[in-house]
């Protein structure tokens, strides 16, 4: 996808703050961050969002998910971590580039939706 921004940061075109890498996935720190840690982690290849996933992608994200609990530990959240991926216009999102959002350092309550 030679227009998503994901695509490029995942790339080098455009330069990001690396948290983590492995052969399908890249964690990066958002530059916009909505709590004191705020990282987003990306498959490399381009998948659209949520929505689109099917089962030749079930390692893709498994693997996400594990990296995902390899970072909380690396980055010492141990007193808990929020998990967010939104998908579609309702939700949000605004880079059509498979993301999770990995929030932490600070307490976020019970409430999902504000
Ligand atoms: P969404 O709203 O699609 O769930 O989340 C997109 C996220 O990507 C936002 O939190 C936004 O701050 C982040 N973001 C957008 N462009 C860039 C960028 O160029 N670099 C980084 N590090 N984050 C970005
Ligand atoms: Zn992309």
């Amino acid at each position: 996808m030679t227009d998503c921004i994901f695509c490029k940061i995942v790339n080098g075109e455009i330069p990001s703050n690396k948290v983590f890498e492995d052969e399908v996935s890249y964690a990066f720190r958002d530059i916009n961050p909505q709590a004191p840690v705020h990282i987003l982690i990306v498959p490399k290849k381009h998948v659209e969002s949520c929505a689109v996933l099917g089962a030749e992608d079930e390692a893709l994200v498994g693997k996400i998910f594990t990296n995902i609990a390899k970072i909380a530990k690396d980055e010492g959240l141990e007193k808990g971590f929020r998990v967010i991926s939104n998908s579609g216009d309702d939700a949000g999102q605004t880079v059509h580039h498979l993301h999770f959002h990995i929030l932490a350092g600070k307490a976020m309550g019970e409430g999902l939706v504000p």
